[in-house]
């Protein structure tokens, strides 16, 4: 692997605002060429495992909530098969309750922190009983509510299940943004309210799956691919010491 050194530079050097229409263009073509190139492979990974989900059981919010949490410190894979099998079984907050906590584990295994997950699933469908008839509230402070839910969960509820504005924060939308110098934040909460100031609201939904997706193939945590970079002249490459 030939490492390329760029010299640190200070946050906030990237003083320009960004050019979000190009940035947003770039990434989306980068992502359709990625698209027919998997398919020309035969392969047949795509969106993150929560769209996915929430394709297949046609936005229902109860099962957007679910495979989300499930997502949580879990591969994209597992939580596509672990929300299926656990979905089948409890497909309300009514079916969930009647499960034993242990079964509603037991159908959540593998995905990390499984226990904990379960019991925080049974506890969040008391409260959509009790509280909301057993529907899942459109609301960013109900959602923030429930047991288990942060902003991240809460905004990809929003988006997927409700088609609200959002901007879902994970670890590579905010090394990314940070990176680039877009933003200049120390948490993805911080990155959130950041980007909630600065980007267009009609991009708010779709910059998660994009640069998640930018995340895993090409801006990655260590060593990323500056050198095939889409959006090169829009980063200031902010704490990058070694690409490739
Ligand atoms: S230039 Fe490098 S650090 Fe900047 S977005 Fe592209 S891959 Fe990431």
């Amino acid at each position: 692997m030939a490492a390329a050194k760029n010299p640190r530079r200070r946050a906030g050097e990237n003083k320009r605002a960004p050019q979000w229409d190009l940035i947003l263009a770039a990434l989306e073509s980068w992502r359709r060429d990625l698209q027919k190139e998997r398919a020309a492979a035969g392969n047949t990974a795509g969106d993150p495992s929560v769209s996915t989900v929430a394709e297949h059981y046609r936005r229902d919010p109860w099962a957007v909530l679910v495979s989300t949490i499930l997502s949580l410190r879990t591969k994209d894979e597992v939580t596509l098969v672990c929300s299926k099998r656990l979905l089948e079984q409890a497909g309300s907050p009514a079916a969930l309750l009647a499960l034993p906590e242990a079964e509603v584990a037991r159908l959540a295994y593998p995905a990390g922190f499984y226990r904990t997950k379960a019991a925080s699933l049974r506890k969040i469908a008391a409260i959509l009983l009790k509280e909301y008839g057993g529907a899942v509230p459109a609301d960013m402070d109900a959602l923030l509510a429930l047991p288990g839910v942060g902003r991240k969960t809460a905004n990809l509820v929003l988006i997927e299940a409700f088609d609200l504005p959002g901007i879902c924060v994970d670890v590579h939308v905010h090394r990314i943004s940070n990176r680039s110098g877009w933003v200049s934040s120390k948490t993805p909460e911080e990155t959130e309210m950041a980007l909630r100031e600065k980007l267009p609201k009609k991009y708010w939904k779709g910059i998660n799956a994009l640069l998640v997706l930018y995340g895993q193939n090409l801006c990655r945590p260590v060593s990323p691919f500056c050198s095939r970079c889409v959006i090169k002249k829009h980063c200031a490459r902010i704490g990058v010491e070694t690409s490739r």
